[in-house]
């Protein structure tokens, strides 16, 4: 069973095209990065050759991923795609191969195997705190402070929160 799981970035970056092993992707990420019109041959040629498989997650896998998401301040970032990567690689317990430092950070408070493609590497894990400057309150999930208006600054909070 293929065990690498690549969200968008991953393929913005070549890394299937240059892996041998075999690959899972999600239909929304399929239909995102498949305009990437220099990569039009090598896509094919990644499913001909059964290099790439596409696999969506369960509704349940997306609702562990979204949750755990607005625990950790990184709902806001993610999109339907990136979302659906790290609850595919939660749901066959595989490793996922990403280049989003969100995506990363959330994978990585689910306990997942997170390959950076980076080379510096993701270290650095917590969650996001969302904060005011002008009352300085924190708050979760909110991207305008409820109280004066304004955009709130997040700063990451180091350490696993989950
Ligand atoms: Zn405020």
């Amino acid at each position: 069973m293929a065990s690498r799981v690549y969200d968008a970035s991953a393929f913005y970056a070549g890394i299937p095209f240059a892996s041998p092993e075999i690959g899972l992707t999600t239909t929304v990420i399929f239909e995102e990065i498949k305009h990437i019109k220099q990569r039009h041959g090598a896509l094919d040629t990644l499913l001909d050759t059964d290099r790439l498989r596409i696999k969506d997650p369960l509704k349940s896998s997306i609702d562990v991923v979204m949750n755990a998401a607005k625990k950790t301040g990184d709902a806001q970032k993610l999109s339907k795609a990136d979302i659906s990567a790290v609850a595919l690689a939660h749901e066959i317990k595989g490793n996922l191969v990403t280049d989003d430092f969100a995506v990363s950070n959330l994978a990585k408070n689910l306990g997942l195997q997170v390959n950076p493609i980076m080379t510096k590497g993701i270290k650095d894990v917590g969650h996001w705190i969302h904060y005011c400057v002008g009352c300085s309150k924190e708050f979760s999930g909110l991207e305008f402070c409820p109280n004066c208006g304004n955009k709130l600054s997040r700063r990451l909070l180091k350490g696993k929160s989950l």
